[in-house]
């Protein structure tokens, strides 16, 4: 079935035991004692992934993303890394760390790059290397090699993607140098090459180097294609072993990994490279299911697959897809909101659907030497998630919902264009569940009287959606978020919607969706097309430059919530990609609103200036938050017997899949 991505890679001086790369992330581990890293990736070499590589290690003290980040530049920092490749190694994987110079991208007030021009996302304007400087930058990245081959590093990859300071030599967006490194694109592609020649001249023939390249920049001034193949030519020459693929820079206005963007959405621009180089060659980005990595490498766009997120959700990804138990993966489903999102705010990653990730030391589940009878309430992710630890615990488990299918919210979610993925994770639960004794009573709304023969009962039941006390919110054409996207209730073309949060702007993407034949997250096409991707190269960085033909809503919707703040929906790495497809859309954000009432002619609200506006709406579609649903914490409590509960249903303001999910095993792991 998977016969290509298992096939083992002879690199000539050392064999990977099959074509899977588990991708560079920062986890916020590298900081931490070296166990808690080791730990992580030991875990992930149990699991046969073919070579993993660690999050980027700076080369040089002006190479750091800020200060304190985690670096590779001496003897202690190498004989610290002994743990995690020895734990590595013990575990029969191997282990290559990636060198990174962040240039202007970083948080760092000692930023250099090749010119003084600030990053648009940064807060600090560079300052240029002089030619001296330059040399030991890359003396930098040739000693953190030395360093890491001594720490028993399989390989380094170099960081040469992502808008990093590489990517900064390598453009003219980045570099306006009129000395021997900058100018022709010859001159602006020394830098990377000297990097590989030092490094190999330092490491000698036997030691991987991935060379992680920017396929297509998505910036302004970025490479073109023509740059890019020679560029790969010659990153060969100079003594590369595998190109791994990057994808834009951080400063792209152009989603490459959230959930929006389909599967395997860039492979097309790997390919090119595969096709001017023979050394093996990675395609990344949005790939997170077995049939899909076997069909790149069947059809040829690349010799090897990197993924990064999917082995935070599950670290044996690669022994299930080898042992045909495919259905048993716990999917990525792109979301960002424990990993970017955390690592972006400055705190530890983890994974929505794998509380475990980046924990491992710290949440462990050992079985039970008191088996109990559990009921519980409730089938969404905290009920699934609760049910899952404890049965494999070796509790004896019974999931009640009066749904007839598990899922809980995730089968509302799980409809929104762009959330497809959310099936993967009720899928992953249905197939796990089973496979463990869990007892399903599904279509049966319960009563305390149902779980009397009980020792202890998880209510895991949810919210109940918020009504506003708002003047006309029983006005026929108000409407609830459930009979849009569960009752699937007739909504007219003219919409507002009170409340401008994830399910908000979750409603209003159903809603621009709605009747519309393809959606840009269901072909690669539409979605290049949307986000204006020149799959021709054409145009420096592979942005065209105007959106071609953007997808029109069908609908006038104007989304509305009373906080001054910007709609942008919650996800810290994800918002901006909402607020741009909403109003690319045409879709009207309105911040600092005053509703006023429903009327028959439309919604009257009152804007930040004081002004007074009628919205002429067919429907007003409450977005307006959740309460927790305890309807039967009292009988049940009346059982006494120990009562938890967990997600929704024990807060549901600010709660989501991800805090659902953790609550669901934390308390599995204890009870
Ligand atoms: P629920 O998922 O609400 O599950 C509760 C279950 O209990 C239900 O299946 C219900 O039928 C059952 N139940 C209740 N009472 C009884 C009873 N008496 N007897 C039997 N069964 C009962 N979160 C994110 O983190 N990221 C997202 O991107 C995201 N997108 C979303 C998009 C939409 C459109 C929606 C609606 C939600 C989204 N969420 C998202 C929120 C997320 O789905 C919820 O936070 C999560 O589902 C809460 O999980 P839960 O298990 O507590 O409750
Ligand atoms: P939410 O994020 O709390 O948003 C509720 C919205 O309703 C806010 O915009 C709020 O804005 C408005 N509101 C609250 N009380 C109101 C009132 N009395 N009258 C009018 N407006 C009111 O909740 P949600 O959108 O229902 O989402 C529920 C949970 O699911 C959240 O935790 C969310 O993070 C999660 N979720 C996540 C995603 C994702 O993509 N990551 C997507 C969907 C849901 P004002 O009070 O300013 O008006
Ligand atoms: Fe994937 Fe979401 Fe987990 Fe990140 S948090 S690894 S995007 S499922």
């Amino acid at each position: 079935m998977h016969t290509k991505l298992l096939e083992p890679l002879n690199l000539g001086f050392t064999t990977l035991k099959n074509r899977v790369i588990m991708g560079s992330m920062h986890t916020g581990l590298e900081e931490e004692a070296p166990e808690k890293l080791a730990a992580f990736f030991a875990r992930r070499a149990q699991g046969d992934v073919g070579l993993m590589i660690t999050g980027g290690f700076a080369t040089s003290e002006t190479a750091v993303l800020w200060p304190g980040a985690g670096r590779m530049t001496s003897e202690q920092d190498a004989a610290r890394h002994r743990t995690v490749t020895d734990a590595v190694h013990a575990a029969g994987g191997k282990i290559a760390i990636q060198l990174l110079h962040a240039g202007r991208q970083a948080y760092n007030v000692n930023m250099v790059s090749a010119s003084a021009k600030q990053s648009p996302i940064f807060p600090f304007t560079p300052r240029e290397l002089t030619a001296a400087e330059v040399e030991q930058e890359i003396d930098g990245f040739a000693n953190s090699a030395a360093f890491a081959k001594m720490a028993g590093y399989d390989g380094v990859e170099v960081m040469g993607s992502e808008g990093y300071l590489l990517n900064q030599f390598l453009t003219e967006r980045g570099n306006e140098r009129t000395d021997e490194w900058g100018g022709s694109f010859e001159k602006r592609m020394r830098f990377p090459l000297e990097v590989v020649r030092r490094i190999r001249a330092k490491v000698g023939p036997e030691f991987i180097i991935v060379y992680r390249m920017s396929m297509l920049d998505l910036v302004p001034d970025g490479q073109t294609l023509e740059e890019t193949l020679l560029l790969a030519r010659e990153l060969e020459k100079a003594g590369v072993t595998i190109l791994n693929t990057g994808i834009g820079w951080h400063e792209a206005k152009i989603p490459t990994i959230a959930t929006q963007v389909p599967r395997g959405a860039f492979t097309w621009a790997t390919r090119k490279i595969k096709e001017v180089v023979s050394i093996p060659v990675a395609a990344s980005n949005r790939l997170n299911m077995p049939g899909d990595a076997e069909r790149v490498l069947q059809n040829g766009d690349a010799d090897m697959i990197a993924m990064a997120r999917p082995f935070l959700a599950d670290p044996d990804w690669v022994l299930k897809t080898k042992e045909s138990r495919v259905d048993e993966i716990n999917t990525c489903i792109g979301c960002n909101q424990a990993c970017l999102d955390h690592t972006f705010g400055g705190k530890r990653c983890s994974c929505l659907v794998n509380p475990q990730a980046c924990h491992e030391t710290e949440l462990i589940f050992v079985k039970t030497t008191a088996k109990k009878k559990v009921a519980v309430v409730g089938a969404g992710p905290a009920g699934m998630s609760f049910s899952l630890t404890a049965a494999q615990r070796g509790h004896a488990v019974t999931l009640f919902d009066e749904a007839k299918e598990i899922g809980g919210q995730f089968n509302i979610a799980k409809q929104v264009p762009g959330k497809e993925e959310f099936h993967e994770t009720i899928r992953y639960f249905n197939t796990m569940l089973k496979k463990e004794g869990v007892n399903f009573q599904l279509g049966k709304r319960v009563s305390a009287d149902d779980l009397k023969d009980f020792d202890e009962v998880v209510l895991a039941t949810g919210i109940i959606p918020n009504v506003p006390s708002l003047p006309g919110v029983d006005h026929p054409k108000v409407m609830g978020y459930l009979d849009v996207l569960k009752h699937g209730k007739p909504v007219g073309q003219r919409v507002a919607i009170v409340g401008g949060g994830g399910i908000g702007v979750d409603t209003a993407e159903f809603l621009t969706h709605h009747g519309v034949e393809q959606s840009p997250s269901t072909s690669i096409e539409d979605f290049c097309e949307f986000w204006g991707i020149d799959r021709e190269q054409k145009a420096r960085g592979g942005i065209a430059g105007v959106k071609a033909n953007p997808e029109k809503a069908t609908r006038q919707i104007t989304i509305l919530q009373r906080k001054p703040k910007k709609i942008a929906g919650p996800g810290k790495t994800t918002g901006w990609i909402h607020r741009a497809a909403l109003e690319a859309k045409g879709v009207r954000l309105l911040s600092g609103v005053e509703y006023i009432g429903v009327e028959d002619a439309g919604l009257r609200i009152r804007t930040p200036d004081g002004a007074e506006h009628l919205l002429e709406v067919d429907n007003v579609i409450v977005c307006a938050g959740q309460h927790p649903n305890r309807e039967l914490e009292e009988s049940v409590t009346a059982l006494g017997k120990p009562v938890h509960i967990i997600g929704g249903a024990f807060k549901a303001a600010e709660l989501d899949a991800k805090e659902a999910i953790n609550q669901g095993a934390r308390l599995a792991a204890v009870v």
